[in-house]
């Protein structure tokens, strides 16, 4: 891999590669350092070809959605990054609606609720596209991403491309069981309903999500996984951890799963206020936690 030229490799490839790219604006949380290569393609093909001059020249590839579920090392990271932000194509076809990856979940919704189809609306709220909802099994205590999806259009670590049923994942609490697998389109099927009815379930859902956890501030969502039969959040508020802070990060007053960066809070910081939270769990407890969040550069 050192020395390896990706921008010069993919000279045929449609898209943009861009050199030493910082990832932070990419993030929800917005920190974190320069990937390597960020390749952006431009349609199957191309996704295909990167994957492919990737693993030939071994750089380790990785794919990045909305950026709202992982943690970037202040030093960035090694490799590349693949970016399916051109992935923006939604198509209906009766009840079925199709997204590429790089659609964000609130377009989706929108336009499933404008077009009278009702199911996404339970992930109403939860940031990302829809490559990394697949990934994560995103979901909320109405319903996952899982529960309506029929199939997907993948690539494999060959860069194969195959379009396979939801039966082929093994999918769980939020994991979508892709293993090494990059989506490039998911779909799936709803139901058809009033779309009052639909907007009316999406607002109280909304209204819900937005009086107890803290959507407009700068997180990574859930910091820890939920343990089997309890809540992460709620051991982390009993353990006596609410407003815990390290430099520019702090544990939410609101929702004490999430940790928020103040606007100059750093990875180390982030890491920091995790293995003191986890600390205090623990010897509370007796429950080690595990973070939901993905790590990127250690
Ligand atoms: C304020 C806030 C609230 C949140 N609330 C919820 C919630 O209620 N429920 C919930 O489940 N989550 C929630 N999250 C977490 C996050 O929104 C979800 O995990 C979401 O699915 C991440 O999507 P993303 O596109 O941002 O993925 P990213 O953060 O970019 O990536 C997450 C993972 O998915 C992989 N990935 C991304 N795209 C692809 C692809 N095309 N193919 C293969 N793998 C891919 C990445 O490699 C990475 O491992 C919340 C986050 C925030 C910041």
């Amino acid at each position: 891999m050192p020395g390896c030229d990706l921008k010069l490799a993919l000279r045929n490839m449609r898209g943009a590669v861009r050199q030493n790219f910082m990832l932070a604006p990419m993030t929800h949380l917005r920190v974190g350092g320069p990937v390597d290569w960020f390749i952006e393609p431009f349609a199957d093909e191309d996704a295909a070809l990167a994957v492919r001059v990737c693993r030939e020249n071994s750089v380790p590839l990785r794919v990045l959605g909305g950026g709202s579920n992982v943690l970037i090392s202040d030093d960035g990271v090694r490799g590349a990054v693949l970016h399916l932000g051109s992935f923006n194509r939604m198509v209906r076809d009766g009840q079925r609606i199709s997204a590429g990856s790089g659609v964000t979940l609130s377009s989706l919704i929108r336009s499933t609720k404008s077009l009278g189809l009702a199911g996404m609306e339970k992930l109403c709220g939860i940031p990302g596209h829809v490559g990394g909802i697949v990934a994560m099994n995103a979901g909320t205590r109405e319903g996952e991403t899982f529960d309506t999806l029929v199939s997907l259009s993948v690539l494999d670590a060959e860069g194969n491309l195959q379009v396979l049923g939801k039966s082929a994942f093994r999918s769980q609490y939020r994991d979508g069981g892709l293993l090494d697998r990059i989506v490039l389109q998911a779909t799936w099927e709803l139901s058809e309903d009033d779309p009052d009815a639909i907007f009316a379930r999406f607002a109280e859902s909304l209204k819900r999500r937005n009086a107890s956890q803290p959507v407009s501030q700068r997180s990574v969502g859930c910091v820890f996984r939920n343990p089997p039969g309890e809540v992460a959040g709620r051991l982390i508020e009993q353990a006596g951890c609410k407003t815990l802070q390290v430099g520019g990060i702090e544990v939410s007053g609101m929702h004490a799963n999430y940790f928020i960066n103040s606007g100059a809070g750093t990875c180390r910081e982030f890491l920091a206020l995790l293995e003191e939270v986890r600390k205090r769990v623990q010897s509370k407890f007796g429950v080690y936690l595990e973070p939901e969040v993905k790590l990127w550069g250690f």
